[in-house]
């Protein structure tokens, strides 16, 4: 009898995932939405739903208009330019790297004429820039601003009160539109306070439900300007939404969702969103000391160069010259079952990103560093010593001092 040829075996253990996103759904939300069918016109089902939707103005700190669908991330970024603008409309995208880019290169097909403010990934878009674009365009032309408020390709956060202020002292009435995908319930947002008139977001990273389900938060000026924006949508048009019965879905709604987002808020607000915030922090800290360990003996770097502007929601790292970033990758999931993200666009192969969003706490966060630092090591990368040291003790005072 021929033996079956020896199939290479899975690391046993759960898998620690390190990804920016999807991140990891903690168990009650699997438990919440495993369940079967109700009918989206049930009283039960549209009180649940009405508690979500309620739940998740309260984490983008809005009570102003909600709009969600049946879509990932970039449903809703089609709905938000598509409700908000009108064919030929310039923008003003503020380049931040791979995400900030995709948004202008699906507006250039919607048939706007995006503006960039051009910037370093590694940095970000200069304020000043931003300021010098807005006063140059005195006859108004540009309808809106777009920003991802945290680039998870590059790891980097920029600043929107900063934004908020430029805008208003250009005296410029341009609607201000933020991504906040891998910001929401990790990074300090706050829509209302900061006059955001069009809002990104979806359910997979901070919000820790799966893939599947986006919306758009508007403003009461961003609902004016939709009265007259004239870009084709239908699927995602809040008119037709608004006239809906119970929900604002055109569709069948994915009711399994909203079980989901009912038990991430209760999580979220059990634990409270300042302290969820300040939990992000302290990861997002404890990677970057363990990644400013590393980088001793011309080892990877932190992809971010600006301190100001590091992300607490996820990391980016920059191989050394000559070593690849997927090897390394590779070599954590296949040897120690820990699922790191990859570089996006042209960092491909040469940067690898660890999440730090979501679901998470520091022995998650050590085990996934222990991993990237075994792997430094059996793929022969120069690096410095003691980078899980580094976030261990920095993690360890944070506990001491509460
Ligand atoms: N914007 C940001 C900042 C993202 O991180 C992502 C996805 O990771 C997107 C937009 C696109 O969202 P999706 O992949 O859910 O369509």
């Amino acid at each position: 009898m021929t033996q079956a040829a020896p199939t290479q075996a899975k690391p046993r253990g759960r898998q620690f995932f390190a990804n920016p996103g999807p991140t990891n759904i903690p168990d009650s939300i699997l438990r919440a939405m495993d369940r079967p069918s109700i009918d989206f016109n049930d009283p039960d089902f549209i009180a649940v739903h009405d508690v979500a939707h309620q739940g998740i103005k309260r984490v983008l700190r809005t009570s102003q208009h909600l709009f969600m669908y049946a879509a990932s991330g970039h449903g809703a970024w089609e709905a938000t330019l598509t409700n908000l603008l009108s064919p030929g409309d310039a923008i003003l995208i503020l380049e931040s790297g791979y995400f900030s880019d995709e948004w202008g290169v699906m507006a250039a097909k919607l048939g706007l004429k995006p503006r960039t403010v051009h910037a370093d990934w590694r940095r970000g878009v200069d304020i000043a820039e931003v300021a010098a674009a807005l006063k140059q365009d005195t006859a108004h032309a540009i309808r809106a601003v777009c920003v991802v408020h945290n680039e998870t390709a590059t790891g980097l956060t920029l600043p929107l009160p900063a934004i908020r202020d430029t805008i208003d002292a250009a005296g410029h009435p341009a609607l201000f539109l933020v991504d906040t995908i891998s910001s929401l319930a990790s990074l300090e947002f706050r829509m209302d306070d900061w006059r955001i008139d069009g809002v990104v977001g979806g359910s997979q990273k901070g919000l820790m439900l799966p893939t599947g389900v986006s919306f758009s938060a508007a403003s009461d000026k961003a609902l004016a300007a939709h009265a007259t924006a004239r870009l084709p949508r239908h699927y995602f048009d809040w008119s037709v939404m608004r006239k809906r019965r119970h929900t604002s879905f055109v569709g069948t709604v994915p009711v399994s969702f909203f079980y989901g987002f009912q038990e991430a808020v209760r999580l979220i607000e059990e634990e409270g969103l300042d302290n969820v915030i300040a939990r992000h922090h302290r990861l997002g800290e404890a990677t970057r000391r363990a990644v400013r360990a590393w980088s001793g003996n011309n080892g990877p770097q932190l992809f971010c160069t600006d301190p100001a502007r590091y992300s607490d929601s996820v990391t980016a790292i920059l191989m050394p010259k000559g070593h690849s970033a997927d090897a390394l990758r590779a070599t954590a999931r296949n040897r120690f079952n820990v699922s790191l993200g990859g570089g996006l666009g042209p960092l491909n192969g040469t940067v690898f990103r660890i999440g730090h969003l979501g679901d998470l706490n520091e022995p998650m966060l050590l085990g996934a560093l222990g991993a990237v630092e075994m792997s430094l090591r059996l793929n022969g990368v120069p690096h410095g010593p003691g980078g899980v040291a580094a976030a261990l003790d920095y993690l360890t005072e944070s506990a001491a001092s509460g």
